[in-house]
């Protein structure tokens, strides 16, 4: 019997009991420190990469305790603030360790068995490398990609991940399964000219023997303005992009100078991190309004409180943001800046990359896991780490060491929480116990902020600063309702837009101004049915009709990803009697270009953006005025800023209010007041036209008198009568079973205990809207809890409870999990 004295809590990326113990060699326990990654085995043959939360001389008692195979880093990867914000995260939010480990984490820094090692075919360091590196950097050249348990087998399997990690390091090689195409550095193409004709008399007498091809002219005119061929320092290359702008040229006409052998096109490798673009130095003076607010806000922080800044669209709320992030940076701190959605980042990122050059970094899904890793890595490292970042939700797991701010962007968007899956955790909420960590400041900012924010701002907990006027003082756009009823019974309506809408986009259209059109549904229709019969097709594994995509040609279930071919028969009756029924964006874009067969119109949804250049591109080309008409879905409305929108229109705001959540309402108004922002953000006055045929709707006329606080009121009433958050607590229980009387059965039992122990706060259990998902069936049980109560209480009982459910024999296969503060 061995004794071992010394003894780590390990977090594995495993969704299981919370940390596991392993004992380590007294010089591994002197080197160690938490935060630090350690290689493990865990089951039979699995090796994985954990993490140590706490180090210590308490024997576990009642199993084999297994060694730490190897300590993997020199200095920890994740600092002490981080580990204490996971364990707040998997109490807060009742889910494991590991879940949070792995969702906070990219994956490169926790490999296990199967992932894949890639060699990275533009590393040309090998002088770097130890010998046992060069040997295994060798041999997965040789092989192009193998698993980490292959590569253990030709190697002394227990270190392997040490060297992987000391490879992946020294960028030789790569890890993960898609990633070899996004890890290739980034290459742009830079112009030379070729040393026969490097002077500016040559390019002249070149020019002349042009005189049939102005494109090519123009591109070595450009060529020697941007090089400075006739001063005194030229530079050597330009950038191909520049060159062919300034040119007003396409690369046909470079392909041809290349062709002559005049100019030379290469490929250059730049950093993925680093930017080029000078910085705009020129600060906007803040104006009074902005100023005023400003002041509120330092007057608030010195009194340690997170701040509300409610201020219309257009405020400027981004400039006020600039200015405190420059303050913060000034005293040496770093800043955080939360974004719901990656759609927004690229224009925000633009405008912070102009200010703040190379001080800033964005951290998104969207990154490969290589370009997260290196994030990472440069935020561990105090020296080197970045004093401002963009990002949305996960960057709350980033490493900071000085954090002094954090700014929550559109703080409302449902989207800033994670849905699926756990931890299904609140980024605004989570960031502010992140600041708390720091004592930093924290300031939310929207136009139309959650009930729940501006509910803490009534109360005091927050402070409230108000920006009413949109910059430059150009008005808050005109609102119209139209009831499309009357519109569709005279028959006036052409496809889904009222005269008045389309007559006013013909006027914008003609006096070269934009729109946007605004239909939260996708597809082109949302359903199709029989009108022989009245069959309408339904996904096999949801309770839901299918959507009908006609570029692809099929049907989609937005649910669960089935799709199948569009039908030419009924699937009953056999008639070819089908029709579509409703409209999404695809539809209204289709229309469009019969109404309008002049217009460019463009569509933003998740169809048409499946690429992280697709998005750009549409933006891009919007944002440079080559469309006229861009049609989306809720991604329109996100704060994007374009200067030559004049209309706005909602097609059909009657599906959104009739959406059955309590807070249908409350989303409602911040959807149609965020788009409106959309129009008439610079000099005019816009326009949005809503169409409805509810146009009594208490909601749509809060939306028509930019009267929040009317909705506040109206809602917050509601909520205290029904008992519903900010006035109490929410948990959403789901369950999950691919039998309905399991699932029930698993519901009631759980809802029993529940009641035992804290009586009438169990509702439920219910079936939700859609009550079959992918093949689950699936139940809903909801706790609602006073907010003077305990409830980490009750969080330990159900989770309790939940572990006691999932033990039953008879509900083999059921699924529960909590969503605390569900959306
Ligand atoms: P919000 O974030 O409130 O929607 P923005 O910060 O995007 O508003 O401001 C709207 C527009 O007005 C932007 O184009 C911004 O550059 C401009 N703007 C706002 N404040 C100023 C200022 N003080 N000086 C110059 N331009 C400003
Ligand atoms: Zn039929
Ligand atoms: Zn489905």
């Amino acid at each position: 019997m061995e004794h071992h004295r010394y003894f780590a809590d390990i977090i594995l990326p495993l969704p299981l009991q919370d940390t596991f113990t392993y004992f380590l060699t007294k010089e591994q326990f002197n080197q160690a420190q938490a935060g630090m990654r350690v290689t493990i085995q865990f089951g039979k043959r699995k090796l994985y990469t954990g993490i140590i939360l706490r180090l210590h001389h308490e024997k576990p008692e009642g199993f084999d305790i297994k060694p730490v195979i190897d300590l993997l880093d020199e200095n920890p990867i994740a600092t002490v603030k981080q580990l204490q914000l996971w364990v707040w995260i998997r109490d807060y939010y009742l889910c494991t360790l590991g879940e949070v480990y792995k969702a906070a984490t990219p994956s490169g820094l926790k490999i296990e068995s199967e992932t894949q090692v890639f060699s990275n075919p533009e590393f040309d360091d090998v002088g770097f490398l130890t010998e046992k590196e060069k040997r295994a950097y060798g041999y997965i050249q040789s092989q192009g990609s193998l698993s980490l348990q292959e590569l253990s087998k030709n190697f002394e399997g227990k270190t392997i991940q040490h060297l992987v990690y000391g490879l992946q390091s020294k960028k030789a090689i790569f890890l993960g399964e898609q990633v070899k195409n996004h890890y290739a550095a980034k290459t742009v193409n830079v112009v030379k000219v070729h040393p026969d004709y490097d002077h500016e008399f040559k390019m002249l007498a070149v020019m002349d023997e042009l005189g049939k091809a102005p494109k090519q002219q123009q591109v070595l005119m450009a060529f020697i303005e941007l090089t400075g061929m006739s001063g005194e320092k030229p530079v050597k290359e330009v950038f191909q992009a520049d060159l062919l702008k300034k040119a007003n040229a396409g690369q046909q006409a470079l392909k041809a100078l290349e062709k002559k052998g005049v100019l030379r096109v290469e490929k250059k490798k730049i950093s993925r991190l680093d930017r080029t673009e000078p910085l705009d130095d020129t600060r906007k003076p803040l104006t009074d309004n902005q100023q005023t607010a400003i002041e509120k806000i330092r007057q608030y922080f010195n009194s340690q409180k997170t701040v509300l800044l409610h201020g219309v669209t257009s405020s400027g709320k981004t400039e006020i943001y600039i200015q405190l992030i420059r303050e913060v940076i000034d005293s040496g701190e770093q800043a955080l800046y939360i974004l719901p959605e990656i759609a927004l980042t690229t224009q925000i990122m633009n405008r912070l990359h102009g200010v703040f050059g190379n001080k800033v970094g964005v951290y998104h899904s969207r990154f490969s896991d290589n370009e997260r890793v290196e994030v990472w890595q440069k935020m561990i490292d105090p020296d080197k780490a970045y004093q401002v970042i963009l990002g949305v939700r996960s960057a709350v797991f980033l490493p900071f060491h000085q954090l002094g701010l954090v700014i929550v962007d559109e703080e409302h968007e449902s989207t800033i929480k994670q849905f699926d899956p756990a931890p299904r955790y609140h980024a605004r909420d989570t960031a502010i116990v992140l600041a708390g960590y720091f004592n930093a400041r924290i300031l939310l900012g929207t136009a139309t902020p959650s009930l729940d924010s501006y509910y803490n701002a009534q109360t005091g907990k927050y402070g409230l600063v108000e920006l009413n006027e949109r910059y430059g003082n150009v008005q808050l756009p005109e609102i119209k309702i139209i009831d499309v009823r009357s519109a569709y019974r005279q028959k006036t309506m052409r496809a889904h837009f009222s005269p008045l809408l389309l007559a006013k986009m013909q006027e914008t259209i003609a006096a070269g101004k934009q729109i946007i059109l605004f239909q939260n549904r996708r597809g082109f229709s949302p359903y199709i049915q029989c009108q022989t019969c009245g069959w309408i097709p339904q996904c096999p594994y949801c309770d839901v009709s299918l959507t009908y995509h006609k570029m692809l040609g099929h049907l989609n279930c937005h649910y669960c990803g089935y799709a199948q071919p569009m039908p030419n028969h009924c699937g009953a009756c056999n008639n070819t009697t089908i029709t579509t029924k409703g409209f999404g964006t695809e539809k209204i874009e289709e229309d469009l270009s019969l109404l309008l067969p002049e217009a460019n119109i463009q569509r933003l949804d998740l169809d048409s953006t499946r690429s992280k250049k697709s998005f750009e591109r549409i933006i891009g080309d919007f944002e440079a005025g080559f469309t006229n008409v861009l049609v989306g879905t809720q991604m329109i409305t996100k704060g994007l800023d374009f200067d030559n929108v004049r209309l706005v229109g909602i097609l059909n705001a009657d599906n959104m209010l009739s959406f059955p959540d309590y807070r249908a309402y409350e989303r409602s108004f911040q959807l149609m007041a965020q788009v409106s922002g959309r129009a008439g953000r610079k000099e005019e006055r816009g326009l949005v036209i809503i169409q409805t045929s509810d146009p009594k709707n208490q909601i749509l006329k809060d939306v028509l008198n930019n009267n929040y606080k009317n909705m506040y009121l109206h809602q917050a009433m509601e909520r205290k009568q029904f008992g519903y958050p900010p006035y109490c607590r929410l948990i959403k229980i789901v369950l999950k079973h691919k039998q309905k009387p399991k699932v029930g059965e698993g519901a009631d039992r759980l809802a029993k205990a529940m009641q035992k122990l804290i009586g009438n706060r169990v509702v439920g259990p219910v079936f939700p809207v859609i009550t079959r998902v992918q093949s689950y069936y699936i139940k809903h049980i909801y706790l609602k809890i006073e907010k003077e109560k305990s409830v980490s209480q009750v969080k330990k009982w159900l989770r309790q409870e939940i572990g006691n459910i999932m033990t039953y024999d008879d509900l083999k296969g059921i699924r529960v999990y909590a969503d605390v503060d569900p959306n």
